[in-house]
């Protein structure tokens, strides 16, 4: 199909100073847990996203020094030249289909912990450290002369790896060019310090020495946080912000502009929507000619074409849009937008960063493993046999097998007990701030409907004799999990005495229309991500009393991981849920519940008329087994294999269900891969 002439603008290409990028699609700098740890298989993912369309493909933060080191988290490197072949396999294939590469370079000042190279840390003032128990320290002049050439350097650097666009960066607190702007850290006397020309001198020399540098063949970009969102201490859009654009207006030869810090940028669609930063960003294109990129979890090719025709920017930025579809810019131009796997603003990949683990993915299957694993994003190895294959449960791993399968061409037919497809999903984007989550049934669902190989059959739950009746060769069970209500879980063994009859509720419970009739309702959090807040959450919406229980010493620990900590912490308190930290939940007798503190203060009773367990899960295997117990009468029905996938394998994130439903689908039929299924680097000792 040919792309609809509406999306034409996206597709002018734009001149950044010395280069000119093929269309409006930019890949702004994001982290991915890859960094220079695996030059090949960060190299790998970015260039998907440009064989996918992106015009411009960034890395993420690259640090230029060994003071500016930000061990345990891995992000790029360029401390010398060792550092440059890594570079330059990134910028190789990001080349070979015809993109700009650009480096995001950093240091990170008072935001790094030297751990690995035990340097001191620097600012531009004596200070705690933003994230370690320990102080940076003053620069002095001779500190800031350092700085300057080692930035100078890495742009050299960046040029000799190959390429187009070098960053300089102040955005997220984290840059030392960002350190000495900001009033609250900046406490010099000198002609860096005190006054806006005087703060603003060191950001701007380092841009004229950049250009300086590499400028006649690389463009300069700037990314610029607008917004601190903390007030009169921090830069406002409305505020010392329209000075810092105004007074820098033309020197870089383009502005990359966000909002700070990382949480607010990425901000998780539970508490934000699509465009979420358009409001602090929109003032920049006035004060500047150079073409200007910006983000907002933006799929909607209509609302992009609205942001560049309004005026709100040149490029369309993107992170995770083009995580969850690295051939989104493809599929417009392609005239299939339809066909956009859109990000459902989960910041799964974002714990890949926190957790210094490769990316992942909650839409896309596939990010991260294009090199460990060979797997495009968008291409799928043609079935090797006729085996016909019958997928048990239309979850998240369901959908995924029976699609994956399906464009491999195998005949597949998927049966769901119920009337609802999507299974978890369907459920849990019922629940408040959750509905985007739906995109994960969504997008599945429109690729299933374009399968003429792929059968889907409602209402039909399966036993294992009917599985046996239809007689495919493979059988994949998809059957999920439930919720226990028992309590047992992570600080319970054995189920919580009271937690069973008509007033212990589970998550299910709630997700599927079963509330307590009255409270106070206690939900026992025992499983530190988003559910028992947004168990809370709803309770609380159905004008229920509810306490918030758990043995976290905060709500919601592991959402730390997902930048989701502080508004969900926000949240409860500002929906008048009580909560209780470093508590776990004994015994529940009707009408209280019994608490034990983590660190030996005495007992206390709260009054429940409910308790919500949020605390583990059991996965729905009664199917597995009932086949599992007659191997003959499986023989005898012509099945070869019968596999459990996703939360009925080992309950988890919707992330590892679909995971666990494509890489079913990659595997089949495919040689034996032995112990180890992915590729890596391994140390071996040099030859003598
Ligand atoms: P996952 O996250 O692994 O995809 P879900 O719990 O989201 O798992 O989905 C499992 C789906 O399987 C649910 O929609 C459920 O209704 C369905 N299901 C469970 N048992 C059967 C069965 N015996 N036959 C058909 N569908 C089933
Ligand atoms: Fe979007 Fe979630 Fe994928 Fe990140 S993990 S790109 S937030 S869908």
């Amino acid at each position: 199909m040919p792309r609809d002439s509406r999306y034409d603008i996206l597709f002018e290409p734009v001149k950044i100073g010395p280069v000119t990028a093929k269309n409006r699609f930019f890949q702004v700098p994001h982290c991915n847990g890859m960094g220079h740890r695996d030059p090949e298989g960060h190299a790998a993912m970015r260039g998907m996203k440009a064989e996918g369309g992106w015009a411009v493909v960034a890395t993420e933060e690259v640090e230029i020094h060994p003071s500016g080191d930000v061990t345990p988290y891995i992000e790029g490197r360029l401390w010398d030249d060792k550092d440059i072949p890594g570079h330059a396999l990134m910028c190789e294939a990001v080349h070979r289909h015809g993109a700009l590469a650009a480096i995001e370079l950093t240091h990170n000042g008072t935001s790094v912990s030297n751990l690995s190279s035990r340097e001191p840390a620097i600012g531009p003032s004596h200070q705690m450290t933003n994230y370690w128990p320990w102080q940076a320290r003053a620069m002095d002049k001779q500190d800031i002369l350092d700085y300057r050439r080692w930035h100078r350097d890495a742009a050299l650097r960046s040029k000799k790896a190959g390429f187009d666009i070098v960053y300089v960066y102040a955005a997220h607190d984290l840059s030392l060019a960002l350190h000495f702007l900001q009033r609250r850290r900046n406490r010099r006397t000198d002609e860096y310090g005190g006054s806006f020309e005087n703060r603003i001198r060191l950001f701007r020399e380092l841009i004229e020495d950049t250009k300086d540098a590499i400028g006649d063949t690389c463009a300069v970009a700037v990314r610029f946080g607008v917004d601190e969102k903390m007030g009169a201490d921090g830069l406002l859009h409305d505020g010392e912000s329209r000075d810092v654009i105004g007074m820098l207006a033309e020197l870089p030869d383009l502005w990359d502009v966000n909002v700070s810090p990382w949480r607010h940028d990425s901000a998780v669609s539970r508490f934000s929507e699509e465009g979420h930063q358009d409001q602090f960003i929109t003032f920049v294109k006035q004060l500047t000619t150079k073409p200007v990129v910006g983000v907002g979890r933006y799929t909607s090719p209509d609302r992009m074409v609205q942001l560049i025709k309004r005026g709100v920017l040149d490029f369309i930025g993107a992170a995770r849009p083009s995580i969850a579809d690295p051939f989104l810019p493809k599929k417009i131009e392609e005239g299939r937008p339809e066909d956009i796997r859109e990000c459902i603003g989960c910041n799964i990949c974002v714990s890949g960063d926190m957790t210094m683990s490769a990316i992942r993915c909650t839409q896309n299957p596939t990010m991260g493993e294009e090199w460990r694993k060979g797997w495009h994003a968008e291409i799928i190895p043609a079935k090797q046999s006729d085996d016909r294959v019958l997928v048990v449960g239309a979850g998240p791993a369901g959908l995924e097998a029976a699609r994956a399968l399906g464009q491999r061409g195998y005949e597949v037919h998927l049966a769901e007990a119920t009337d609802d497809l999507g299974g978890r999903v369907s459920k849990e984007a019922k629940m408040p701030g959750l509905a985007v989550w739906a995109r994960v049934r969504d997008y599945r669902l429109a690729q299933l409907d374009k399968l003429a190989n792929v059968e889907i059959y409602r209402d039909s739950r399966l036993s294992a004799e009917q599985v046996r009746e239809f007689g495919f060769e493979r059988v994949v069970l998809a059957t999920g999990a439930r919720w226990r209500r028992d309590g047992v879980g992570r600080s319970h063994w054995n189920p919580i005495p009271g937690f069973s009859g008509p007033q212990a509720f589970s998550p299910d419970d709630i997700m599927e229309g079963r509330l307590p009739a009255d409270g106070p309702v206690v939900v026992f959090d025992d499983d530190h991500y988003y559910m028992g807040s947004v168990i809370a959450e709803r309770l609380a919406m159905a004008g229920l009393s509810v306490t918030l229980v758990t043995t976290g010493d905060v709500v919601a620990s592991w959402t730390a991981n997902t930048l989701e900590l502080m508004p969900i912490n926000l949240q409860l308190r500002r929906l008048g849920i009580a909560v209780v930290t470093a508590h776990d939940v004994v015994d529940f007798d009707g009408r209280s519940v019994t608490l034990a503190s983590n660190y030996g203060e005495p007992g206390r009773a709260i009054s429940a008329n409910a308790v919500v367990a949020v605390t583990s899960r059991l996965p729905e295997e009664a199917l597995f087994a009932a086949l599992q117990a007659e191997p003959e009468a499986l023989r005898e029905a012509g099945i070869k294999s019968v596999t459990r996938i996703g939360d009925c394998l080992a309950p988890g994130f919707i992330a590892h269900a679909v995971y666990s439903g494509h890489r079913y689908a990659r595997e089949l039929d495919a040689p034996p891969q032995g112990e180890v299924s992915f590729k890596r680097v391994v140390w071996a000792p040099a030859k003598p």
